[in-house]
């Protein structure tokens, strides 16, 4: 496994999981250039935006997986309920499947809003979506032969 080229630089950079949009422009210079020479530091971006783009994409599923129950629900049994007993706190209660997919379908959000909020997740993807239109725009129209 290789060794980071400048370990202070690396321990900062860890410890801000590899994030350096925050960073002012002089900064995020130095930074970009450390990334640039510092192949365990690359190696780590990588894998914390990896990360990140993965827990978004399944928050991101999982809220229209429960859009899709919701919907299907809806139309199926909306009024089918479940009793839910939890007799060391004596306590029981009855939802309905609807109330169930709702309650996941916030809980999605959440952790969706949380993940957003949390992780460079979507200045990455921008970054990425706004290079992909770079690139699409200097291949220009093709010629049809
Ligand atoms: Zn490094």
């Amino acid at each position: 496994m290789s060794q980071c080229t400048d370990p202070v630089v690396g321990d900062i950079l860890s410890s801000w999981r590899y994030d350096i949009s925050g960073s002012s422009p002089a900064v995020r210079g130095d930074l970009e250039e450390h990334f640039a020479e510092c192949r365990q530091c690359r190696n780590r971006l990588r894998l914390h935006r990896t990360i990140d783009v993965t827990l978004i994409g399944v928050a991101t599923l999982s809220i229209l997986a429960f859009l899709l129950a919701i919907a299907v629900i809806h139309q199926v049994e909306p009024l089918r309920t479940w009793a839910i007993a939890l007799p060391m706190h004596r306590l029981s209660f009855a939802v309905t499947l609807q109330e169930i997919a709702v309650a996941g379908l916030f809980a999605s959000v959440v952790a969706w809003l949380l993940i957003a909020l949390m992780t460079p997740a979507p200045v990455f993807l921008s970054e990425v979506a706004s290079a992909q239109a770079r690139v699409m725009r200097n291949r220009g129209p093709r010629k049809i032969a």
